[in-house]
């Protein structure tokens, strides 16, 4: 068998992904679940996908494969990722697969394995896996699996999210929330979850359409103009936005203000650390927003720093037990239900938050601590360059300390910070920055580009 160092790695960030038929191959997807099914050692497995073109066929084969080397199958139909990982999690499943690409272009898709914690497989798991998958040894159950619907997975998920919050409350305020469920998987739960908390829910791209024709699969505060448009409109209370698999979700305030995902994350770890989780650990990426640190901190709380990725900040949260992360993409992680990103958990927060607080969206975002923030990416040549560069960054100047837990974190002062990091999927150095001292950031930030522009030339 090749070593792992040389051979090519299966696993990206999020799972197995690539263009449909030519790197995501029917061979690659059935020797991939003879290795998963091999790793998960017994069914049953629950398998849902989003709704891609090819995520049908996808899905027979999946199931398939997997009956093949044994093992039963609960098939979720189309779901939101976290709808899967929570049934993998609380529906007496050994584990999940969930065929999507989440915000890939409409050619990808891909497999997420889930385990029976209803988290991502660790990082350590992916490698186990391929090496199963290089070394070919897969094992088989005698007998053969079957294959079964589970009509069950949507609404024990809507029904154990409800319980999660202050429902009476919420029904109480009648809200109006748009969502923009960019023709994604979401729109088969978050609207519904929402009319059960007696909200009035206008949906725009609601149709499921795998080659995503309203705005793309990924939101952003470019794409998301119809939303903005809808809130201010409709006098809705506020918008959200989902990617295609709906792990990811994007707010608009009753403004019509979109917001990043680090704004509303700090605001609702600040609404769950002060009425439903006093003390509790926040867990997030180390380039994430000072705004979060100084909420977690005025609440008496510790944030704890991961590398880069949402499955590092799932995984801590499992090994912590805690109960709060998120990522500044839109990711927000209720461990209460299940430690990974959900965003119609995220809109049931929202609406919690909203019920509990009686102040408007936008004025809760203009009560949060105040940051500059700048971020970039500079395109490199190679890996050398990218090596030289964030080390150029570690060595350079007399700053207050440096943070290499993923990359360098360079800290100037107490509020004033500079970050370089590779990229984990393409040949890119990403630059991020942060300070309450505006002509400081920029300052810095212009001193850190020069450096490493200085080192990639
Ligand atoms: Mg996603």
């Amino acid at each position: 068998m090749q070593p792992a160092s040389t051979r090519p790695r299966l696993f990206g960030t999020n799972g197995v992904r690539g263009v449909y038929g030519q790197e995501l191959t029917h061979e690659l997807v059935i020797d991939l679940c003879y290795s998963l099914g091999t790793y998960f050692g017994k069914g049953p497995i629950v398998v849902g996908n989003d709704g891609r073109k090819s995520s049908p066929a996808l899905s027979k084969l999946v199931r398939s494969s997997l009956n093949s080397a044994g093992l039963d199958v609960g098939y979720a139909g189309l779901v939101p990722t976290p709808c899967l990982q929570y049934a993998a999690k609380k529906l007496g499943y050994n584990g999940g697969i969930m065929i999507t690409a989440s915000h890939n272009p409409p050619h990808y898709n891909g497999l997420k394995p889930t385990a029976s914690d209803g988290v991502e497989i660790s990082r350590e798991d992916e490698l186990t896996v391929e090496d199963i998958y290089y070394s070919r040894t897969f094992s088989r159950i005698d007998g053969n699996g079957n294959d079964y619907l589970d009509e069950k997975v949507v609404s024990s998920y809507i029904d154990a999210a409800i319980a999660l919050v202050d429902s009476d409350n919420i029904r109480s305020k009648s809200f109006t929330v748009v969502m923009d469920t960019g023709n994604g998987a979401q729109a088969a739960v978050a609207p519904m979850l929402a009319q059960k908390l007696g909200c009035k829910v206008i949906v725009v791209n609601g149709h499921i359409d795998g080659d995503f024709p309203g705005r793309g699969s990924e939101p952003t505060p470019d794409n998301l103009g119809l939303l903005s448009d809808t809130v201010t409109s409709s006098g809705a209370d506020f918008g959200a936005a989902y990617d295609g698999d709906g792990d990811r979700s994007m707010f608009c305030d009753n403004t019509g203000v979109i917001h990043w995902g680090d704004k509303t994350g700090a605001l609702l770890v600040r609404h769950l650390l002060a009425e439903k989780h006093k003390g509790a650990q926040v867990v997030c990426p180390v380039n994430t927003t000072m705004m979060l640190s100084k909420v977690a901190e005025q609440a008496g709380s510790e944030v704890i720093h991961t590398k880069v990725g949402s499955v590092e900040v799932s995984r801590e949260m499992v090994r912590r037990k805690a109960l709060l992360g998120l990522e500044e993409n839109g990711g927000f992680m209720y461990g209460a239900l299940n430690q990974v990103r959900d965003g119609a958990m995220a809109t049931a927060l929202i609406l919690d938050m909203l019920a509990a607080s009686g102040s408007s969206f936008s004025e809760l975002v203009s009560s949060l601590p105040k940051m500059y923030q700048f971020k970039t990416k500079f395109v490199c040549k190679s890996r050398q360059d990218i090596d030289n560069a964030v080390k150029a960054c570690i060595e350079h100047g007399s700053p207050k300390k440096v943070d290499t837990l993923d990359g360098a974190k360079v800290w100037i002062d107490e509020e004033t910070w500079v970050m370089v990091r590779p990229s984990g999927t393409e040949p890119l150095i990403r630059m991020y920055a942060e300070s309450t001292d505006k002509s400081l950031l920029d300052s810095k930030v212009e001193e850190y580009r020069r450096l490493v522009q200085s080192k990639i030339a």
